[in-house]
């Protein structure tokens, strides 16, 4: 769960900016307006689509692609006994009060933050702890003033029935971790039953959540990219960590969290490992890759920080975790990716429900010889003492421990079984020697779950800039939602049809572009930086007497020539990063 705090600071915030520019420039809004609306649920408008695109295109090329994860795609509701079996259904629930006036309900652990109890202390509270200190701060009810009823656990999965059988209940996924634990036979078969292997399953997740009113921080229907990385763990080395170990990873660490300090603590990722800070090094490979990934999204590392969670903080599956957090203007620090050592337990859990398999094999690369002690009743010997019984004795010691047995017979000469005394010669204990050639188990998982919108917003947000008086959103060249704009310097003389060529020449070439002639060019350029289009080329007389054109940089505002047949290359290696905007021509003074 995000640590997210509750600030009241006021509407002038980038949060707000945002909000409002996203509107006006089609990035995303609130779902169903002609409605009223409906909390929690957003839309993503042409402009946010190809953002968030990208943002997967990038999570996929730093996670999928360089270590060679598979990916899948599964339901988004499942029945019943997934989620009860993966602890979900007892579990995922957070604290509620409900207003005894206008019947509101919200988070009460969020009510008591917003009176600085930290989330740390508010998660930890029973609920009976949590009614005693919302009334000790006189909580009242934040829409109507009203008293609240005393806190209850709410069940923030979405439940509904899977046909029309009361009975079938189903609950809308509220991660998409299960589904590739479910599967997890059929993946290892694909994996061709090697260790170690991920999979990443991106797509829609469901929480109903309480009193959602943090826009795309908090929604009830999100997009959450969840990688299952399973190992063995005795052979627990990751392979790629060279790439990462002096990536320095600033860690608010529970010992400092207790001291109710938020000094991070600055180890790389080798350090981290040994001073068993982080127990995984696959999970501090991941954590390196995640923080590369906000980099590269436009958030700098100094504002990027992981989170130890507290035992008590940590989710039911966890045996360690981290939350990656990024600092945005009006919630402080937010969790983007979750960072879980989920060990064998989901694994274990759906082998009991399910009683499949869900072991595997491994082969000793000798095998060990090992000893082992067995316990045979004599039936010469049990047959005349318990005659009609000796059957059922002869069962019972079959059962028995053989150590056990072995250390009676020593010590005091019998062993008792149920209400039988066994003597000395009515068993046969013997040490056999066998062949073990390999093992089978339950293998160990380290997770990284990102959620898409959190990272969209954090995009939003550094990319967001006020440049004379005006906005300009500054993306990360390869996330831009549209790498150029064409534009006509008038809709006529031709220039709108030589325009039209040149965006056709490179839209073949692979680029996002689009086409704009309506109004003055210098409008056309501030809709386009408030677009964050990256290049804006233009199309004017000059244009048809010698076929060049000019390039004009979002961010310097910088303009250079350049003829149109070199724009492919050139383009290529800008969006590759290769070359820097002044050397795309020749430059323009303005
Ligand atoms: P969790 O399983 O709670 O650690 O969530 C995994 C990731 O999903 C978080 O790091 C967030 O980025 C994202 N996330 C969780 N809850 C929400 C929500 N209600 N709305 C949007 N994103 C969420």
């Amino acid at each position: 769960m995000s640590s997210e705090a509750k600030c009241s600071k006021p509407a002038c915030d980038k949060f707000v900016a945002i909000n409002e520019l996203a509107k006006r420039r089609g990035f995303f809004w609130p779902s169903f307006e002609i409605y009223g609306g409906s909390g929690g649920f957003v839309t993503y408008g042409p402009l946010g689509t190809r953002l968030k695109q990208n943002i997967e295109a990038k999570l996929r090329e730093l996670f999928v692609k360089k270590i060679g994860i598979y990916e899948m795609e599964s339901s988004v509701i499942a029945p019943g006994k997934v989620f009860e079996a993966s602890g979900h259904v007892d579990h995922f629930k957070e604290p509620m009060v409900e207003c005894q006036n206008c019947h509101g309900r919200f988070r009460a652990d969020h009510l008591l933050e917003e009176k600085g109890i930290s989330a740390a202390e508010a998660e930890k509270m029973s609920l009976e702890k949590t009614g005693q200190e919302l009334e000790r701060h006189g909580v009242v009810c934040p829409d109507c003033g009203g008293k609240f009823n005393p806190p209850t656990r709410y069940l923030t999965m979405f439940e509904t029935t899977i046909g029309p059988y009361q009975g079938s209940v189903g609950y809308g996924r509220p991660e998409a971790a299960q589904n590739i634990f479910v599967e997890f036979n059929r993946l290892y078969t694909t994996a061709r039953e090697r260790l170690p292997f991920g999979c990443l399953q991106i797509g829609h997740a469901l929480r109903n959540e309480i009193s959602p009113r943090q826009g795309l921080i908090r929604l009830r229907e999100f997009t959450i990219a969840d990688l299952e990385f399973f190992f063995d763990p005795e052979e627990p080395t990751c392979d790629k960590l060279k790439e990462v170990e002096d990536e320095v990873l600033p860690i608010l660490l529970c010992e400092t969290r207790l001291k109710e300090c938020q000094d991070t603590t600055e180890l790389t990722v080798r350090e981290a490992l040994d001073r068993k800070v982080i127990l995984s090094e696959w999970q501090a490979y991941f954590m390196a890759m995640a923080k590369r990934l906000l980099i590269e999204l436009g958030v700098p590392a100094s504002k990027q920080r992981f989170l130890e969670k507290l035992t008590w903080e940590k989710a039911h599956y966890s045996s360690q975790s981290f939350d990656q957090e990024v600092l945005v203007d009006r919630w402080g620090w937010v969790e983007v990716s979750g960072h879980a050592y989920r060990t064998d337990y989901d694994l274990a859990c759906h082998m009991k429900a399910s009683g499949v398999d869900m072991t595997v094999y491994k082969e000793y690369p000798n095998p060990i010889e090992s000893e082992e002690l067995t316990v045979k009743p004599n039936m010469a010997k049990l047959g005349p003492v318990y005659k009609g019984e000796a059957a059922k004795v002869a069962a019972l010691l079959a059962k028995a421990p053989a150590q056990e047995v072995a250390d009676a017979m020593q010590k005091q000469g019998s062993y008792i079984v149920d209400k039988y005394e066994i003597k000395a010669d009515q068993v046969d204990i013997r040490t056999q020697k066998t062949l073990v050639r390999g093992k089978r188990f339950v293998p160990h998982v380290v997770e990284p779950s990102f959620g898409s919108d959190r990272l969209f917003y954090v995009a939003l947000e550094y990319a967001y800039g006020i440049k004379d008086d005006r906005v300009v959103m500054s993306f990360p060249r390869s996330i831009a939602p549209i790498q150029v704009g064409v534009y006509p310097l008038m809709s006529k003389d031709g220039l709108d049809v030589k325009a039209k060529e040149v965006q056709s020449m490179l839209a073949c070439e692979g680029f996002m572009t689009e086409f704009d002639e309506t109004g003055s060019i210098g409008r056309r350029y501030a809709r386009a930086d408030e677009a964050g289009v990256q290049l804006g080329i233009t199309i004017d007389y000059d244009t048809l007497k010698d076929s060049t054109v000019t390039i004009r940089d979002r961010d310097s505002w910088q303009q250079v020539r350049t003829p149109i047949k070199d724009l492919p290359k050139l383009l290529h290696q800008f969006f590759e990063g290769k070359l820097n905007f002044p050397q795309l021509g020749i430059i323009i003074e303005t």
